[in-house]
């Protein structure tokens, strides 16, 4: 009989990262494409194709052999149908756009579209750092933050709008958001703010390595990568900065933890992975002051599940269209 193989695509600001795994959601294949910069939502679509199809590659299968693809997106998703629309990081992504319906046609199977931090956090839960646990905290410390929430087993996205850990309040009247918002958790440690803030202080006349170093290693900003050599290098900047990101951390996600008393923390996205594990040990110090049952601080992990995690926990969408 032949084997039962699913799709996953992680669709991110700026890269696709896509699996194809067996029914034990071991991965087969995977690949990795950079998403268009220009142009609009199918455009953004065919690259996804043409990503999830090398992944098919990779793994020794054709791509009509995929029973079901799961899809982890930003933006406002409606599960029923797979639209996507105010993906606002991606091109041109305003209108509501038939995702999933374009999928669908191109690989002849049935394709499903969750939000992209509540599957990270799924498959984390599932498969990863969250296996031992029945209630996580997922925190994706990337461009920006996101958070993803499993209670007793069972995620919680309340309205459709919940997990935004990144907009929890760490000072009242402070520093603008990228959200437009003042004080938010994103505001001193997203990938996107960091950027923007030491942008403005050597606009102030502050010195710092990290431009330099993103010019010599050819990237088109602040990468997680950037931000971990110049720590290394010693920049003075960079480690004010990061010192704050994860001050901003600890502040936010403690408030979160008093409020759910979850079992653990899972800390993932492009900074979270870059700083591994003692950058989560670094949180959870950080945590600690406000805690406030501090006796029983929760677990804080790193993702298990690496830059694949939010591709895996998207395949698991569609786990049920694969046993039909
Ligand atoms: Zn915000």
């Amino acid at each position: 009989m032949a084997r039962v193989v699913r799709g996953g695509i992680d669709l991110g600001g700026t890269k696709i990262e896509t699996v194809v795994v067996d029914s034990r959601s071991q991965v087969l294949g995977s690949a990795r494409r950079p998403t268009p910069t220009k142009g609009g939502p199918a455009d953004v679509a065919t690259a996804m194709v043409a990503a999830l199809k090398d992944a098919c590659q990779t793994a020794g299968f054709a791509s009509d052999q995929l029973r079901g693809v799961g899809v982890g997106a930003p933006g406002i998703i409606d599960p029923q149908t797979g639209a996507v629309s105010t993906a606002l990081n991606l091109p041109n992504w305003r209108d509501s756009y038939p995702l999933g319906e374009r999928l669908a046609e191109a690989f002849g199977t049935e394709v499903r579209v969750g939000n992209d931090v509540q599957v990270a956090t799924d498959g984390e839960f599932e498969l990863g750092a969250g296996r031992p646990y029945r209630s996580v905290l997922g925190v994706f410390w990337g461009t920006g933050v996101g958070g993803g929430i499993v209670l007793d087993g069972k995620p919680w996205i309340g309205r459709g709008g919940g997990g935004e850990i990144g907009h929890t309040v760490v000072r009242m009247n402070g520093r603008r958001c990228p959200c437009g918002r003042r004080g938010c958790m994103e505001g001193y440690s997203g990938r996107a703010a960091l950027e923007a803030r030491a942008r403005k202080l050597v606009e102030e006349g502050e010195k710092t390595d990290l431009f330099k170093l993103m010019q010599k290693h050819d990237r088109p900003r602040l990468t997680s990568s950037i931000w971990a050599r110049a720590l290394d290098q010693g920049d003075k900047l960079a480690t004010a900065l990061l010192d704050e990101a994860y001050e901003a951390l600890g502040n936010g996600i403690a408030s979160a933890v008093n409020l759910l008393d979850v079992e653990a923390v899972i800390i993932g996205g492009g900074l979270g992975i870059r700083f591994g594990q003692e950058g989560a040990d670094r949180i959870a110090s950080e945590m600690s002051p406000h805690l406030y049952h501090d006796l029983q601080p929760p677990d804080v992990l790193v993702a298990a599940l690496g830059d694949v995690g939010g591709a895996v926990g998207a395949a698991l969408l569609v786990r049920k269209t694969a046993r039909r």
